[in-house]
């Protein structure tokens, strides 16, 4: 399976911040199934983690909106667009690109 990038969560957490800041609700990804634009602020708005805007598309909790994908719930050829990262306790995690 071909990932976008591989990298470590801190990498990644500074990539965040360098592109959205902080505040993690401003924060948005890219659906590599559909290509919809999650962004953190709408699942915090219907009561879920901000951080699962990196692993599901929004359609998963709202009707005709987005699609159903979940980088944690398939092994897909959509994994290609996503990325991994590494934690330092040896756990990896697919989650979407960021949107720009
Ligand atoms: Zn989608």
């Amino acid at each position: 399976m071909k990932y976008k990038k591989i990298q470590t969560e801190q990498q990644w957490l500074n990539e965040g911040i360098a592109k959205y800041g902080a505040w993690i609700p401003n924060w948005r990804f890219k659906c590599p199934c559909c290509g919809r634009i999650n962004t953190a602020d709408e699942f915090d708005k219907v009561g879920l983690d901000v951080e699962d805007a990196s692993q599901f598309c929004i359609g998963n909790f709202k009707k005709k909106t987005g699609c159903n994908y979940a980088t944690m719930r398939t092994i897909s050829r959509h994994n290609e667009g996503c990325r991994l990262i590494r934690f330092d306790d040896g756990r990896c995690l697919a989650v979407f690109d960021f949107a720009d």
